[in-house]
């Protein structure tokens, strides 16, 4: 059933610690269900991106963002013939390493640790704080689940998928600490795999679709800014109003946006399908060797861009929004200081080999949202979130 480009798991490269083969799984059905297993991941259900999990109960989290990332990339993956255990793996993965309060929490604790730097700088320190760096490490490292080894030990290609962008200074870090592993085309150039670019681009259509739904059930952006100012959601708003004359409210927003969902999936698989029939990889050593192969048409993709222009302007920099992650950076810049100057705070578990520094960077990422607060306010006596 696989494409001969697609990734098949018997000639993979293979896991970092050899083990043997299990007697009725495939290697990349083998890591999903290690990821589906792992702490950080059940962690997910209490972390958020856009709205903290204490403003509602409907709000999207990390954990239903990540399932409808795998659910997008696994129907495109199966009709393109990619590997769908793959994908599934890597889009459960992908956000293991965010910190708590999405990106606000990961600006303020790349400061916190780049601050560090200029004071006796180590490795580790230099680099400061990146989420997909973090998501490679809690893989391959912070996860204490088996005997032989630490981390969960994955396969190659879930590892480079996971890490799908990195500055180039990590990556030549990386690259010293495992030539030609999975920050080698960072370095030299190249393509991850299909199924890696395929959950990148599920990453964005996800997140794209689930903020306009959480934006407009919030408040802060309406149904008639998003008809007014993006140019895609009107086409499908409108195409929705056609086939339902009269239709308002919820059931208008929720049937614009399964239109605009399905027509990027169709689009990705058109597009793509296309510039494989023009490129004609034989293999995925080949797929490494072109650019891009998986995308949006010129179209679409203009079309993704301002909307992503428009819900950063209307939602991420909304003055409710800026508070919250104003209020956000200061809980992690104060857990960050606190366990710097309070070592014995941190838990056992995070002893080791890693300088201080990283290892209360790690501890601080590996928080949720809510335990974030409550240890806020616990070493502060100050409570920032009502
Ligand atoms: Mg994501």
């Amino acid at each position: 059933m696989l494409a001969p480009y697609a990734c098949d798991p018997a000639r993979s490269r293979g896991r970092r610690q050899l083990e043997p083969e299990a007697p009725t799984r495939t290697a990349y059905q083998r890591d999903r269900d290690r990821v589906l297993h792992s702490t950080a991941f059940r962690r997910l259900v209490y972390k958020t991106q856009v709205f903290l999990n204490h403003e509602g109960d409907l709000f999207r989290t990390r954990l239903t963002h990540s399932l409808e990332v795998a659910q997008l990339a696994r129907s495109m993956a199966r009709t393109l013939r990619l590997n769908e255990d793959l994908v599934e793996a890597i889009a459960l993965a992908h956000d293991l390493g965010h910190t708590p309060f999405g990106h606000a929490g990961q600006d303020a604790l790349n400061e916190c640790v780049r601050s560090q730097a200029s004071a006796g700088s180590t490795e580790d320190e230099v680099q400061g704080f990146e989420h997909n760096l973090q998501s490679l490490r809690v893989v391959d490292s912070l996860e204490e689940r088996y005997p032989a080894f630490d981390g969960l030990n994955l396969s190659f290609e879930t590892r480079e998928g996971i890490l799908k962008h990195c500055s180039s200074n990590n990556a030549r870090r990386l690259e010293a600490r495992e030539p030609g592993g999975v920050a080698h085309r960072f370095v030299a150039g190249g393509s991850p795999t299909l199924e890696a670019q395929l959950c990148n681009l599920a990453d964005e259509i996800a997140y794209n679709a689930h903020d306009i739904d959480d934006g407009v059930r919030s408040g802060l952006i309406t149904l008639d800014q998003l008809h007014d100012e993006v140019p895609l959601f009107r086409r499908y708003m409108g195409l929705a109003l056609s086939t339902h004359p009269g239709l308002k409210g919820r059931r208008l927003l929720f049937e614009a946006i399964r239109l605009m969902l399905s027509a990027q999936v169709y689009d990705v698989i058109d597009q793509t399908q296309y510039r494989l029939t023009a490129a004609a990889p034989e293999g995925v050593a080949e797929v490494r060797a072109c650019g891009a192969l998986v995308g949006f048409s010129e179209d679409m993709r203009s079309g993704s861009n301002e909307l992503k222009r428009f819900l950063r302007a209307a939602l991420y920099h909304h003055p409710q929004v800026q508070d919250t992650t104003d209020r956000a950076r200061l809980v992690v810049k104060d857990l960050f200081h606190h366990y710097l100057q309070h070592p014995y705070d941190l838990p056992d578990d995070h002893a080791g080999k890693r300088s201080l520094t990283r290892r209360v960077a790690d501890h601080v990422a590996g928080m949720t949202d809510r335990f974030a607060l409550k240890d806020h306010v616990r070493i502060t006596g100050h409570t920032l979130f009502a």
